[in-house]
């Protein structure tokens, strides 16, 4: 029973009322159509021997019957009996054997051997001391041949019926699972074949296993991202830290297999050091920048203070011998995930710092309109050439790496990026080379 797909299970439970039902109607068809039989064959027998009992008369002791007498009419026998239960006219069926006592104005129902009657007996007086009986004989109706033509009927008609309801409403069902059959065989296809871009063609309207389709659905979109972000991160790493392993390992190589003198290994220590230090640096931006995308590092929304915020950073002890200047005209609040929200503003001015000039100047500027709140990084550095600007937000993209060395990854500018599109958000950039760049968070106010 447990292997029974639920099409064949509904199926059967249907058609198992519909039997049931069926049997019940017919039932009921039948005891309702006896119980008319036998109303109808006992009012035509009492009918037809009042009828012939007008046509009875006696004049002098003697008995004559009218015109309108019939000895036989409507399967009825009518009989005349005299006082004492003689036959005097009229002719008993061959087997009706029995003697039945009569009884003035009843119906009943005698058995013979090989049939069942009707007998209806009528007093008919003629002064105080005579008259006679006039009997009335009735075979009682063949429910039988009702049953039969009935049987015959469900016979032929309940196989074409059950049948027709099998076809219709496994159909039907069918029809109605078919979005399951989507769902398992995407997902079949997902399995065998590792094709992640697969998606069900959700079917219109809203009932379950619509919801459950597009579920799905956004399952499989989860999975895929997390799949990509997971296969990028891999690839990433296994680039980037390329270099930096082959640096340390040539740098061993060369240790082990040459007499260095304390300065020099003093200079390979410190090398391997700068090296590790960047691929600690690099593991940990590559980790953050994939839960970002993978949506497992959830964005945590609250109202803060921006300026306040802002300000803080601003005044951290890394930019201490900075000129780092912090503007805000009023007190901002916005709807941000702080810890995100921090990272950028330290990222853009980390660049400010970085690509700025020998005592150069960053300003940080927090400014709001009707619609949306502007947090701007300026330098008065060496700039990005309009060529470059629009490539600085890939992954791992660096205008010049020499300038950096081992100080940059490539990857900040990207993770400005994303977490600004997290909070509904974009940046913007205005940029000359030798005069300085002004990065722009614009943040939606009506994100919260
Ligand atoms: P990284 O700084 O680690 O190299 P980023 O993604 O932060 O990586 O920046 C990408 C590139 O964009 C940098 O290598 C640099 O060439 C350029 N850039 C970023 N910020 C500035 C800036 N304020 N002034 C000039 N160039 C910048």
């Amino acid at each position: 029973m447990k292997n029974i797909s639920i099409k064949v299970k509904i199926t059967m439970w249907y058609l198992l009322l519909m039997t049931i039902m069926v049997v019940m109607v017919l039932t009921f068809i039948l005891a309702v159509s006896s119980s008319v039989t036998t109303q109808t064959a006992m009012s035509r027998i009492s009918s037809t021997v009042r009828s012939n009992l007008t046509q009875v008369s006696s004049s002098n002791g003697k008995i004559s019957l009218g015109e309108d007498f019939h000895f036989y009419q409507n399967g009825v026998y009518t009989l005349i009996y005299s006082k004492n239960e003689a036959l005097l006219a009229g002719q008993v069926p061959v087997n009706f054997t029995q003697n039945e006592p009569f009884e003035n104005g009843l119906t009943r129902t005698v058995s013979t051997e090989d049939d069942n009657y009707y007998v209806f007996d009528l007093w008919l007086p003629f002064d105080w001391e005579n008259g006679v009986w006039v009997r009335g004989l009735m075979e009682v109706p063949e429910d039988e041949l009702i049953i039969k033509n009935l049987i015959l009927v469900v016979a032929v008609a309940m196989p074409a019926f059950i049948l027709f309801a099998t076809i219709g409403g496994y159909w039907i069902a069918k029809k109605a699972f078919k979005p399951l059959e989507d769902i398992i065989s995407t997902a079949d296809s997902i399995n065998e074949a590792s094709d992640l871009s697969a998606r069900i063609d959700v079917p219109s309207g809203s009932n379950e296993f619509t919801r459950l389709a597009k579920t799905f659905d956004q399952m499989f979109t989860r999975l895929e991202q997390s799949f990509e972000a997971e296969k990028q991160f891999t690839s990433d790493a296994s680039h980037e830290l390329r270099t930096p392993i082959s640096v340390i390992k040539g740098a061993c190589e060369y240790a082990l297999k040459y007499d260095e003198t304390p300065e020099e290994r003093q200079e390979t220590l410190s090398m391997i050091h700068r090296q590790a230090v960047k691929m600690s640096g690099l593991v940990a931006q590559l980790l953050s920048m994939t839960r970002l995308e993978q949506g497992t590092e959830k964005a945590n929304f609250e109202k803060i203070n921006l300026t306040e915020l802002t300000k803080a950073i601003c005044t951290e002890q890394a930019y201490a011998d900075r000129n780092v200047y912090f503007e805000a005209k009023n007190e901002i609040s916005a709807f941000v995930d702080t810890t995100l929200i921090t990272r950028l503003i330290q990222n853009l001015i980390d660049n400010a710092v970085k690509y700025g000039k020998t005592d150069g100047h960053v300003w940080v500027t927090l400014t709001e309109n009707e619609h949306e709140i502007q947090l701007s990084v300026k330098d008065d550095g060496i700039g990005i050439p309009k060529e470059e600007q629009g490539k600085i937000w890939q992954r791992f993209y660096q205008v010049d790496a020499s300038r950096t060395g081992d100080n940059g990854t490539g990857l900040g500018l990207s993770m400005v990026q994303k977490i600004a599109e997290i909070h509904g958000g974009y940046m913007s950039l205005e940029s000359e080379p030798l005069k300085g760049s002004n990065f722009v968070l614009h943040l939606p106010k009506n994100n919260y």
